[in-house]
Protein backbone atom coordinates (compact mmCIF):
# COMPACT_ATOMS: atom_id res chain seq x y z
CA UNK A 1 0.00 0.00 0.00
CA UNK A 2 1.19 3.63 -0.73
CA UNK A 3 0.60 5.85 2.49
CA UNK A 4 1.93 9.01 3.73
CA UNK A 5 1.62 9.72 7.30
CA UNK A 6 1.77 13.23 8.37
CA UNK A 7 0.33 13.48 12.17
CA UNK A 8 -1.53 10.72 11.07
CA UNK A 9 -3.31 11.67 8.20
CA UNK A 10 -3.57 9.12 5.39
CA UNK A 11 -3.73 9.84 2.25
CA UNK A 12 -4.63 6.38 -0.08
CA UNK A 13 -2.57 6.81 -3.68
CA UNK A 14 -2.69 3.14 -4.84
CA UNK A 15 -5.82 3.94 -6.55
CA UNK A 16 -4.74 6.71 -8.02
CA UNK A 17 -1.56 5.06 -9.42
CA UNK A 18 -3.51 1.92 -10.69
CA UNK A 19 -5.90 4.53 -12.90
CA UNK A 20 -2.97 5.77 -14.15
CA UNK A 21 -1.11 2.44 -15.11
CA UNK A 22 -4.43 1.56 -16.35
CA UNK A 23 -5.27 4.62 -18.65
CA UNK A 24 -1.71 4.73 -19.55
CA UNK A 25 -1.37 7.99 -19.02
CA UNK A 26 1.61 10.35 -19.34
CA UNK A 27 1.26 13.78 -17.50
CA UNK A 28 -1.24 14.15 -14.31
CA UNK A 29 -2.05 17.30 -12.55
CA UNK A 30 -1.77 16.92 -8.40
CA UNK A 31 -3.87 19.38 -6.49
CA UNK A 32 -3.62 19.74 -2.73
CA UNK A 33 -5.32 21.76 0.04
CA UNK A 34 -2.85 24.32 1.30
CA UNK A 35 -2.36 22.84 4.75
CA UNK A 36 -1.42 19.59 2.72
CA UNK A 37 1.01 21.20 0.55
CA UNK A 38 4.17 21.01 2.87
CA UNK A 39 3.51 17.04 1.61
CA UNK A 40 3.36 17.62 -2.11
CA UNK A 41 6.55 16.73 -3.37
CA UNK A 42 6.24 13.86 -1.55
CA UNK A 43 2.87 12.79 -2.95
CA UNK A 44 4.22 13.51 -6.36
CA UNK A 45 7.73 11.27 -5.93
CA UNK A 46 5.19 8.68 -4.63
CA UNK A 47 2.88 8.77 -7.94
CA UNK A 48 6.07 9.20 -10.28
CA UNK A 49 7.50 6.49 -8.31
CA UNK A 50 4.34 4.11 -9.20
CA UNK A 51 3.73 4.81 -12.94
CA UNK A 52 5.38 6.06 -16.19
CA UNK A 53 3.28 9.29 -15.63
CA UNK A 54 5.07 12.96 -14.78
CA UNK A 55 3.13 14.93 -12.21
CA UNK A 56 2.63 18.33 -12.22
CA UNK A 57 1.39 19.89 -8.99
CA UNK A 58 -1.34 22.80 -9.96
CA UNK A 59 0.55 25.27 -6.91
CA UNK A 60 -2.05 28.07 -7.27
CA UNK A 61 -4.39 27.92 -3.43
CA UNK A 62 -7.00 25.55 -3.01
CA UNK A 63 -9.46 25.78 -0.79
CA UNK A 64 -12.29 23.10 -1.88
CA UNK A 65 -13.55 20.72 -4.41
CA UNK A 66 -15.47 23.73 -5.96
CA UNK A 67 -12.19 24.60 -7.16
CA UNK A 68 -10.92 21.90 -9.45
CA UNK A 69 -8.70 22.18 -11.84
CA UNK A 70 -9.48 22.50 -15.48
CA UNK A 71 -9.01 23.48 -19.03
CA UNK A 72 -6.35 25.30 -18.30
CA UNK A 73 -4.39 22.01 -17.27
CA UNK A 74 -5.75 20.48 -20.56
CA UNK A 75 -4.26 23.11 -22.23
CA UNK A 76 -0.76 21.82 -21.38
CA UNK A 77 -1.84 18.31 -22.17
CA UNK A 78 -2.73 17.14 -18.66
CA UNK A 79 -4.73 13.61 -19.07
CA UNK A 80 -6.04 13.27 -15.30
CA UNK A 81 -6.46 15.31 -12.15
CA UNK A 82 -5.78 13.98 -8.85
CA UNK A 83 -7.64 16.03 -6.20
CA UNK A 84 -6.65 15.35 -2.86
CA UNK A 85 -8.83 16.02 1.02
CA UNK A 86 -11.89 17.01 -0.79
CA UNK A 87 -14.81 15.81 -1.73
CA UNK A 88 -16.90 14.94 -5.20
CA UNK A 89 -19.44 18.30 -5.76
CA UNK A 90 -21.99 18.65 -8.45
CA UNK A 91 -20.09 20.36 -10.81
CA UNK A 92 -18.04 19.45 -13.77
CA UNK A 93 -14.95 21.08 -14.22
CA UNK A 94 -14.41 19.47 -18.03
CA UNK A 95 -11.39 17.38 -16.71
CA UNK A 96 -11.12 13.69 -15.58
CA UNK A 97 -10.61 13.79 -12.12
CA UNK A 98 -10.18 10.89 -9.12
CA UNK A 99 -10.70 12.48 -5.56
CA UNK A 100 -8.25 11.13 -3.06
CA UNK A 101 -9.65 10.96 0.48
CA UNK A 102 -7.10 12.33 3.28
CA UNK A 103 -8.82 10.57 6.46
CA UNK A 104 -7.35 11.75 10.36
CA UNK A 105 -7.25 8.86 12.56
CA UNK A 106 -8.30 11.13 16.03
CA UNK A 107 -10.11 9.75 18.86
CA UNK A 108 -10.65 12.21 20.81
CA UNK A 109 -12.61 11.36 24.14
CA UNK A 110 -16.42 12.76 24.71
CA UNK A 111 -16.65 13.20 28.57
CA UNK A 112 -14.83 17.01 28.11
CA UNK A 113 -17.63 17.80 25.54
CA UNK A 114 -20.69 16.07 27.45
CA UNK A 115 -21.13 19.03 29.59
CA UNK A 116 -21.35 21.63 26.97
CA UNK A 117 -24.03 19.45 24.79
CA UNK A 118 -26.28 18.76 27.41
CA UNK A 119 -26.57 22.63 28.15
CA UNK A 120 -26.92 22.62 24.74
CA UNK A 121 -29.75 20.46 24.48
CA UNK A 122 -31.42 22.72 27.54
CA UNK A 123 -31.58 25.86 24.99
CA UNK A 124 -33.05 23.58 22.15
CA UNK A 125 -35.56 21.92 24.65
CA UNK A 126 -36.52 25.64 25.75
CA UNK A 127 -36.77 26.90 22.39
CA UNK A 128 -39.05 24.34 21.66
CA UNK A 129 -41.64 25.06 24.11
CA UNK A 130 -41.36 28.39 23.41
CA UNK A 131 -42.44 28.00 19.54
CA UNK A 132 -45.32 30.16 18.84
CA UNK A 133 -45.04 32.13 21.82
CA UNK A 134 -42.44 34.61 20.06
CA UNK A 135 -42.73 38.27 20.82
CA UNK A 136 -42.62 40.56 17.55
CA UNK A 137 -39.69 42.71 17.48
CA UNK A 138 -39.77 45.99 15.89
CA UNK A 139 -37.13 46.85 13.19
CA UNK A 140 -34.49 47.86 15.58
CA UNK A 141 -34.51 45.65 18.60
CA UNK A 142 -34.72 42.90 15.76
CA UNK A 143 -31.35 44.11 14.00
CA UNK A 144 -30.20 44.05 18.29
CA UNK A 145 -31.09 40.38 18.62
CA UNK A 146 -29.54 37.45 17.53
CA UNK A 147 -32.03 35.15 18.18
CA UNK A 148 -34.16 37.00 15.81
CA UNK A 149 -31.49 37.62 13.61
CA UNK A 150 -31.58 34.06 11.97
CA UNK A 151 -35.24 33.26 11.47
CA UNK A 152 -33.78 29.78 10.19
CA UNK A 153 -34.34 28.37 14.09
CA UNK A 154 -38.13 28.97 13.58
CA UNK A 155 -39.33 26.00 12.45
CA UNK A 156 -38.14 23.80 15.67
CA UNK A 157 -40.05 20.45 15.75
CA UNK A 158 -37.31 18.33 17.66
CA UNK A 159 -34.19 18.75 20.21
CA UNK A 160 -31.66 15.93 18.25
CA UNK A 161 -28.08 16.78 18.62
CA UNK A 162 -27.16 16.89 15.05
CA UNK A 163 -23.61 14.88 14.34
CA UNK A 164 -21.58 16.74 11.63
CA UNK A 165 -17.67 16.99 10.77
CA UNK A 166 -15.40 18.16 7.99
CA UNK A 167 -14.25 15.85 5.91
CA UNK A 168 -11.41 14.12 7.27
CA UNK A 169 -12.65 13.09 10.14
CA UNK A 170 -16.51 11.77 8.96
CA UNK A 171 -15.44 8.36 9.62
CA UNK A 172 -15.43 8.52 13.08
CA UNK A 173 -19.56 10.09 13.08
CA UNK A 174 -20.81 6.88 13.28
CA UNK A 175 -18.83 5.74 16.27
CA UNK A 176 -19.11 8.79 17.94
CA UNK A 177 -23.10 9.11 17.81
CA UNK A 178 -23.17 5.37 19.23
CA UNK A 179 -20.86 6.79 22.14
CA UNK A 180 -23.25 9.61 22.10
CA UNK A 181 -26.48 7.75 22.07
CA UNK A 182 -24.93 5.32 25.02
CA UNK A 183 -25.22 8.93 27.08
CA UNK A 184 -28.67 9.25 26.26
CA UNK A 185 -28.96 11.77 23.19
CA UNK A 186 -30.76 10.83 19.66
CA UNK A 187 -28.54 11.58 17.55
CA UNK A 188 -28.52 12.32 13.88
CA UNK A 189 -25.82 12.21 11.11
CA UNK A 190 -27.87 14.73 9.05
CA UNK A 191 -27.50 14.14 5.01
CA UNK A 192 -27.30 16.91 2.63
CA UNK A 193 -27.89 17.94 -1.02
CA UNK A 194 -26.28 17.29 -4.02
CA UNK A 195 -22.99 19.61 -2.74
CA UNK A 196 -22.02 16.97 -0.13
CA UNK A 197 -21.10 13.53 -0.99
CA UNK A 198 -21.31 11.98 2.39
CA UNK A 199 -23.61 12.10 5.46
CA UNK A 200 -22.78 14.51 8.49
CA UNK A 201 -20.85 16.50 5.80
CA UNK A 202 -20.53 20.01 5.87
CA UNK A 203 -18.77 22.79 3.51
CA UNK A 204 -17.80 26.42 4.29
CA UNK A 205 -20.83 27.43 1.93
CA UNK A 206 -23.22 24.25 2.44
CA UNK A 207 -25.08 23.07 5.47
CA UNK A 208 -27.99 21.27 3.87
CA UNK A 209 -28.41 18.63 6.04
CA UNK A 210 -29.46 20.62 8.46
CA UNK A 211 -33.13 19.93 9.22
CA UNK A 212 -36.13 21.25 12.05
CA UNK A 213 -35.85 18.06 13.61
CA UNK A 214 -32.15 18.60 14.70
CA UNK A 215 -32.10 21.06 18.04
CA UNK A 216 -28.13 21.63 18.41
CA UNK A 217 -24.90 20.37 17.07
CA UNK A 218 -21.86 18.96 17.78
CA UNK A 219 -18.70 19.50 15.30
CA UNK A 220 -15.99 16.84 15.16
CA UNK A 221 -13.00 19.55 13.44
CA UNK A 222 -10.21 21.77 13.73
CA UNK A 223 -10.96 25.63 13.34
CA UNK A 224 -13.76 27.64 13.63
CA UNK A 225 -14.19 27.88 9.62
CA UNK A 226 -17.45 25.45 9.53
CA UNK A 227 -18.91 26.02 12.85
CA UNK A 228 -19.29 29.94 12.40
CA UNK A 229 -21.23 29.30 8.81
CA UNK A 230 -23.16 26.44 10.90
CA UNK A 231 -24.30 28.60 13.11
CA UNK A 232 -25.10 31.78 10.74
CA UNK A 233 -27.34 29.17 8.70
CA UNK A 234 -29.18 27.70 11.64
CA UNK A 235 -29.05 29.68 14.32
CA UNK A 236 -28.57 26.37 16.62
CA UNK A 237 -26.29 26.03 19.26
CA UNK A 238 -22.67 23.63 18.27
CA UNK A 239 -20.45 21.96 20.64
CA UNK A 240 -16.85 21.53 18.60
CA UNK A 241 -14.64 18.48 19.44
CA UNK A 242 -11.34 19.14 17.99
CA UNK A 243 -9.85 15.14 16.87
CA UNK A 244 -6.36 17.21 16.68
CA UNK A 245 -6.12 18.38 19.70
CA UNK A 246 -8.48 16.77 22.00
CA UNK A 247 -9.94 20.36 22.67
CA UNK A 248 -13.62 20.85 23.62
CA UNK A 249 -15.27 23.80 22.55
CA UNK A 250 -18.43 26.01 21.87
CA UNK A 251 -18.98 28.23 19.03
CA UNK A 252 -20.23 31.21 21.20
CA UNK A 253 -23.27 33.21 20.18
CA UNK A 254 -21.29 36.45 21.31
CA UNK A 255 -18.79 35.68 18.05
CA UNK A 256 -21.83 34.98 15.64
CA UNK A 257 -23.70 38.51 17.38
CA UNK A 258 -20.85 40.34 16.66
CA UNK A 259 -20.43 39.36 13.11
CA UNK A 260 -24.29 39.97 12.45
CA UNK A 261 -23.55 43.03 13.92
CA UNK A 262 -21.08 43.75 11.40
CA UNK A 263 -23.05 42.61 8.27
CA UNK A 264 -25.93 44.86 9.83
CA UNK A 265 -23.40 47.88 9.44
CA UNK A 266 -22.07 47.16 5.82
CA UNK A 267 -25.90 47.09 4.70
CA UNK A 268 -26.48 50.40 5.92
CA UNK A 269 -23.07 51.28 4.44
CA UNK A 270 -24.26 50.24 1.10
CA UNK A 271 -27.14 52.93 1.45
CA UNK A 272 -26.34 55.47 -0.66
CA UNK A 273 -23.80 53.42 -3.33
CA UNK A 274 -24.58 54.08 -6.59
CA UNK A 275 -22.77 51.87 -8.05
CA UNK A 276 -21.31 48.16 -7.60
CA UNK A 277 -18.98 45.73 -9.00
CA UNK A 278 -20.16 42.57 -8.87
CA UNK A 279 -18.41 39.26 -8.21
CA UNK A 280 -17.98 36.44 -10.57
CA UNK A 281 -15.80 33.08 -9.53
CA UNK A 282 -14.26 31.90 -12.40
CA UNK A 283 -13.39 28.68 -10.14
CA UNK A 284 -16.36 26.20 -11.42
CA UNK A 285 -17.49 25.13 -7.95
CA UNK A 286 -18.26 29.26 -7.27
CA UNK A 287 -19.40 30.13 -10.55
CA UNK A 288 -22.60 31.66 -9.99
CA UNK A 289 -23.27 33.68 -13.30
CA UNK A 290 -27.33 33.53 -12.74
CA UNK A 291 -27.11 35.05 -9.22
CA UNK A 292 -24.77 37.80 -10.68
CA UNK A 293 -27.14 38.70 -13.97
CA UNK A 294 -30.12 38.79 -11.61
CA UNK A 295 -27.98 41.04 -8.99
CA UNK A 296 -27.26 43.30 -11.95
CA UNK A 297 -31.26 43.53 -13.29
CA UNK A 298 -31.86 44.13 -9.09
CA UNK A 299 -29.31 47.11 -9.01
CA UNK A 300 -30.99 48.91 -12.48
CA UNK A 301 -34.26 48.49 -11.01
CA UNK A 302 -33.38 50.70 -8.05
CA UNK A 303 -31.69 53.20 -10.11
CA UNK A 304 -28.08 51.67 -9.30
CA UNK A 305 -25.55 50.44 -11.98
CA UNK A 306 -23.61 47.34 -11.79
CA UNK A 307 -20.45 46.11 -13.26
CA UNK A 308 -19.76 42.09 -13.52
CA UNK A 309 -16.12 41.34 -12.78
CA UNK A 310 -15.10 37.57 -13.48
CA UNK A 311 -12.13 36.74 -11.19
CA UNK A 312 -10.58 33.31 -10.40
CA UNK A 313 -9.13 34.68 -6.73
CA UNK A 314 -10.68 37.55 -5.45
CA UNK A 315 -8.14 39.80 -2.90
CA UNK A 316 -8.81 43.75 -2.04
CA UNK A 317 -5.68 44.13 -4.38
CA UNK A 318 -7.56 43.04 -7.33
CA UNK A 319 -10.80 44.64 -6.96
CA UNK A 320 -10.19 48.11 -4.45
CA UNK A 321 -8.95 50.43 -6.91
CA UNK A 322 -12.31 50.34 -8.99
CA UNK A 323 -13.98 53.67 -9.04
CA UNK A 324 -17.32 51.59 -7.49
CA UNK A 325 -18.31 52.46 -3.59
CA UNK A 326 -19.38 48.88 -3.09
CA UNK A 327 -19.01 45.77 -3.80
CA UNK A 328 -21.12 42.04 -4.03
CA UNK A 329 -20.06 38.76 -4.51
CA UNK A 330 -21.17 35.82 -5.91
CA UNK A 331 -18.10 33.91 -5.86
CA UNK A 332 -17.00 31.76 -2.25
CA UNK A 333 -19.34 33.36 0.27
CA UNK A 334 -16.92 33.36 2.97
CA UNK A 335 -15.51 36.01 1.27
CA UNK A 336 -17.64 38.51 1.73
CA UNK A 337 -18.45 37.07 5.36
CA UNK A 338 -14.88 35.97 6.65
CA UNK A 339 -12.61 39.06 4.56
CA UNK A 340 -14.89 41.89 4.37
CA UNK A 341 -12.26 43.55 6.77
CA UNK A 342 -10.06 43.37 4.60
CA UNK A 343 -10.96 45.20 1.73
CA UNK A 344 -11.55 49.15 1.57
CA UNK A 345 -15.26 49.38 0.59
CA UNK A 346 -18.37 47.60 1.66
CA UNK A 347 -18.39 44.14 0.52
CA UNK A 348 -21.71 42.07 0.96
CA UNK A 349 -23.83 39.09 0.06
CA UNK A 350 -26.28 39.40 -2.59
CA UNK A 351 -29.13 38.13 0.34
CA UNK A 352 -27.65 41.73 1.90
CA UNK A 353 -28.18 44.22 -1.19
CA UNK A 354 -31.78 42.72 -1.24
CA UNK A 355 -31.94 43.73 2.08
CA UNK A 356 -29.84 47.09 1.20
CA UNK A 357 -32.80 47.93 -1.79
CA UNK A 358 -35.49 46.81 0.50
CA UNK A 359 -36.41 43.92 -1.48
CA UNK A 360 -35.88 41.40 1.61
CA UNK A 361 -36.29 42.49 5.19
CA UNK A 362 -33.70 41.71 7.98
CA UNK A 363 -35.65 40.89 10.47
CA UNK A 364 -37.49 38.39 8.94
CA UNK A 365 -33.92 36.41 9.64
CA UNK A 366 -30.22 37.02 8.61
CA UNK A 367 -30.47 34.33 5.37
CA UNK A 368 -26.77 32.82 5.12
CA UNK A 369 -25.20 32.94 1.10
CA UNK A 370 -25.31 29.53 0.58
CA UNK A 371 -23.96 27.79 -2.75
CA UNK A 372 -26.64 24.75 -3.05
S1 LIG B 1 -16.72 27.58 1.31
FE1 LIG B 1 -15.84 28.57 -0.49
S2 LIG B 1 -13.87 27.50 -0.79
FE2 LIG B 1 -15.13 26.22 0.58
S3 LIG B 1 -16.17 24.78 -0.81
FE3 LIG B 1 -17.54 26.52 -0.49
S4 LIG B 1 -17.13 27.91 -2.22
FE4 LIG B 1 -15.41 26.49 -2.05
Amino acid sequence: MIAVDLRRHDFQLDELVERIKSNDHRLVALQVPEGLKIQALEMMDQIEDGSDAKVVLAADPCYGACDLVHDKMRMMGVELVAHMGHSQMNIDSGMPTQFIPVTYEGDPELDPILPIIAQHHTVAESRLEAIGKEVELDDSSARDHFLDAIGRIAPLTGTKLGLVGSIQHLHLLPEYKERLEKSGYVVEIPVGGDRLSFPGQVLGCNYSGDNPSIGHYLFLGSGDFHPIGLVLHTGKPLAMLDPYTGDATEMSLERIERILRQRSGLIMAVDGAVSFGILIGEKPGQMRRSLAIRMKRLLKKHGRKGYLLALDHVGPELIDFYPVDAFVNTACPRIAIDDSVRYAKPLITPFELEVALGEKEWEHGYQFDEIP
